[in-house]
């Protein structure tokens, strides 16, 4: 890698959006009024479900689909209505969208050499920032064939690389690995946090998965319905999850979460157990002991030995497991407690030792890392 890139320079931006919403022709409004300020070299990553407003949001950002309200300054400067070429920003696809009669070079200079003029550069300088981006990405050996001939992780590679001889202000990415076999989905991954590593270009990110989410961004960005719902590093998204929504999106299994109250003694009680609450956890739900809460156990904090800082059964949850799934060294345990079905413990494989379907088990809470949510439709996050 050495001294880094010689011939692609990177301007620097920040891209910051205040009150953005969309409001489609049929008066959806499929994203409202976000607010959002991406630093200088920031990887921001935009998550949540099916529908809930990133490609709207990006597109808005390139200037392939107009702002309803709201502004979006680039670099500092108001570019609503600046046409996408204007903005200097490149966005790579999930459909790579390469021409396929030009060769992989081709894809790369062709948009470079539309522009020659207009954007000042020799045919020389076309050709040093192609084959630097070639070499980057890997695609030497390949500059002669055409799209056809290419994995899709390679064409995904020229999609890259065309959006990197621009020298853009900021990268867009819609769901850019979503194309691709799971194996080559996380070597790719890697490859778009190398390569941010080593042109630290402002990045705006689309995913709809979470662990490519929390894997890729500085900051990520959640979203649902066209809300932000929390915007935060990944690991006070996975720790501190804003609300309930969050903290079931974020992390595979899912959390479990149990209905309840608190009960005189400092208990969380539910149907088939009584746990007893940290003092942390205490502060956040006093006051009203009729009051419904939503305790929420990370199937990781769940364990079949008891780690010892609670005794007797104050942690324990008396269960039946249903199904067992092995990883390797891990074992996913689906278990039902009482009423409460499908609920889920990862534990170490050597902790467990293969049990009759239907058996009962004893499951233990890590309570120092539970969470505690309100049971209306908010769920707002009790603690933080
Ligand atoms: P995501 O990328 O998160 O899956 P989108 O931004 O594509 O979500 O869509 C957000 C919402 O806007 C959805 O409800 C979708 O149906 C709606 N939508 C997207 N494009 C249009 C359009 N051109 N006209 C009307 N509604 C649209
Ligand atoms: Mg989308």
């Amino acid at each position: 890698m050495g001294f880094g890139p010689r011939f692609l320079e990177f301007s620097m931006a920040t891209v910051d959006l205040v009150e953005v919403s969309k409001i489609y022709a049929d008066g959806v409004r499929a994203v409202d009024r976000i607010s959002l300020a991406i630093k200088d070299r920031e990887f921001v990553v935009l998550v949540g479900p099916s529908g809930c407003g990133k490609t709207t949001t990006l597109r808005m950002v390139a200037g392939l689909e107009e702002i309803s309200e709201g502004s979006l300054a680039i670099d500092g400067r108001i570019v609503n209505h600046l046409p996408p070429k204007d903005r200097d920003i490149a966005m790579v696809f999930q459909n790579y969208a390469l021409y396929p009669h030009m060769t992989v070079y081709k894809n790369m200079a062709f948009g470079l050499q539309l522009r020659r003029r207009e954007l000042g550069l020799s045919k020389a300088q076309i050709h040093q920032r192609v084959m630097e981006a070639a070499n980057i990405l890997g695609l030497g050996d390949y500059l002669h064939r055409r799209p056809k001939a290419l994995s899709g992780g390679q064409r995904q590679r020229v999609a890259v690389g065309r959006a990197i001889v621009r020298n853009p202000k900021a990268f867009l990415f819609d769901e850019p690995l979503s194309n691709l076999d799971a194996k080559l989905r996380l070597e790719t991954r890697a490859e778009i946090k190398k390569l941010h590593l080593r042109l630290n270009t402002t990045t705006l990110y689309v995913t709809h998965d979470q662990e490519e989410a929390m894997t890729l961004g500085d900051r990520i960005v959640v979203m649902k319905d066209g809300l932000i719902q929390q915007c935060a590093p990944p690991l006070q998204v996975y720790e501190q999850p804003a609300n309930r929504f969050v903290a079931s999106f974020v992390g595979t299994p899912p959390m479990n979460f149990l209905r309840g109250q608190r009960i005189d003694g400092g208990y969380f009680a539910t149907a088939g157990a009584q746990l007893l609450l940290p003092p942390r956890l205490l502060a956040a739900c006093s006051g009203s002991s009729e009051r419904e809460l939503m305790l929420g156990i990370r199937p990781e904090a769940l364990s079949l030995k008891n780690e010892g800082r609670f005794a007797g059964t104050d942690n324990a949850l008396q269960a039946r497991i249903s199904v067992v799934e092995p990883l390797g060294d891990k074992v996913d345990i689906h278990f039902d407690l009482h009423e409460h079905p499908h609920l889920i413990c990862r534990a170490d494989a050597h902790d467990y030792q293969t049990l009759p379907p239907r058996s009962a088990a004893t499951f233990y809470v890590n309570m120092q890392r539970v969470h505690l949510f309100s049971a209306d439709a908010q769920g707002r996050n009790l603690v933080t």
